[in-house]
């Protein structure tokens, strides 16, 4: 049987959006986001970029929309993408009608700014409750309204939230409601506590973000942290993890997080041991070469790693498949029975046929 994960918390009750064809809020699953890196202008890289994405699990896709020039490429990209696509737009209410117009699933805005230049937030909901495309409000500490600034003298967790109700406000008094909000800064304590208010403030679906997370470690860290106690409390509906890194590795870290709080079924998980003293055989680069000869499995498939026969058995019956190593061999162990012993050389072929049988035997997922 695959291994069902329990989840920490119920969700937190959100209203329900759509992005394209994707709901976000309500009981619909989390969804995990990432944003192009590839001018939005050069359509073929864009869509190559995405087509990577949503081979690693990605649900939505974002792309920068700072010209004409990106605007006028939105129309190709949300047609030939096969995940919805949200234009994120700052200043230019032009570009938003544009995205609508042109299919994306949704638009990122900040109805301040569109308010502060040319307030077209009224003609902006109806256009948008017309053509069925929801929104984001993206409030972030770096580009936080003077205003609250000056009210509170730094990006705090009451100053990201004033400005999201401010914000949501806008939208509210045209009578438009599909939207969504992040309150994101780069330090994960005060995210925590921006969310936690902003989520007894309204029922909001809430876009979960680390902004200017890092780089991979540090940004993984930091957005594992966080999500990890805000999903955990059953609050979140979609996430973005932010790495100065490829944005493929955003997407896996994402689903990761998700399957290690129970909120994805999990694919393929590597159980292995830290090796210590008793190990008898190389436990790193063991799990390494399972881990990489096993990536394109997308079974929910546990497979023990185990450096020798102390704790290697014991775990390796509770995997589907698993081996516990020692003295130059390695015991196969399949649903916990073992199956054979094997000489360590063969100790990765045996385990990547195996769970590639196994694989076959469950069918496609
Ligand atoms: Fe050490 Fe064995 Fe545990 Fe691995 S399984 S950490 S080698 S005791």
């Amino acid at each position: 049987m695959p291994h069902v994960p329990a989840v920490l918390s119920p969700r937190r009750k959100s209203r329900q959006i759509r992005v394209g064809d994707v709901l976000v809020g309500g009981d619909a699953p989390v969804t995990v986001q990432s944003m192009t890196t590839t001018p939005t202008t050069d359509i073929n890289a864009t869509l190559q970029q995405i087509a990577k994405l949503t081979a690693a699990g990605c649900d939505i896709v974002r792309v920068a929309v700072p010209s004409q020039d990106d605007a006028d490429a939105l129309p190709i990209i949300a047609r030939k993408s096969r995940i919805p696509v949200i234009a994120d737009i700052h200043f230019q209410p032009k570009y938003v009608f544009q995205a609508i117009d042109a299919g994306c699933g949704a638009v990122r805005v900040n109805p301040g700014n569109i308010r502060q230049f040319d307030d077209k937030v009224g003609e902006i909901a109806r256009a948008a409750k017309d053509a069925g495309v929801s929104l984001r409000i993206g409030v972030n500490a770096g580009s936080l309204d003077k205003r609250l600034l000056e009210k509170y003298g730094t990006a705090t967790p009451e100053a990201l939230v004033e400005s999201a109700v401010w914000e949501a406000s806008l939208f509210e008094e045209h009578d438009f409601h599909d939207f969504k909000i992040s309150v994101k800064h780069h330090d994960p304590v005060m995210m925590v506590k921006a969310y936690r208010l902003l989520a007894e403030r309204g029922d909001w679906p809430l876009h979960l973000g680390v902004t200017e997370a890092g780089p991979a470690l540090q940004g993984t860290v930091k957005s594992a942290t966080a999500f990890g106690i805000l999903l955990g409390e059953g609050i979140g509906d979609t996430i973005r993890v932010s790495l100065s890194a490829p944005p493929v590795e955003e997407v896996k870290v994402g689903l990761q997080i998700l399957q290690s709080l129970g909120l994805r079924e999990r694919t393929l998980e590597i159980v292995s041991c830290p090796s210590c003293g008793r190990a008898q055989v190389d436990v790193y680069t063991l799990a390494e070469s399972v881990t990489e000869g096993l990536k394109d499995l997308t079974v929910p498939l546990r497979v023990a790693v185990m450096g020798c026969v102390v704790n290697g058995p014991g775990e390796a019956r509770e995997a589907d498949l698993g081996v516990a190593s020692g003295n130059g061999k390695g015991q196969i162990f399949v649903k916990g029975e073992v199956i054979r012993t094997v000489p360590e050389a063969e100790i990765v072929e045996t385990l990547i046929a195996e769970a590639n049988r196994i694989a076959a035997e469950m069918g496609p997922d």
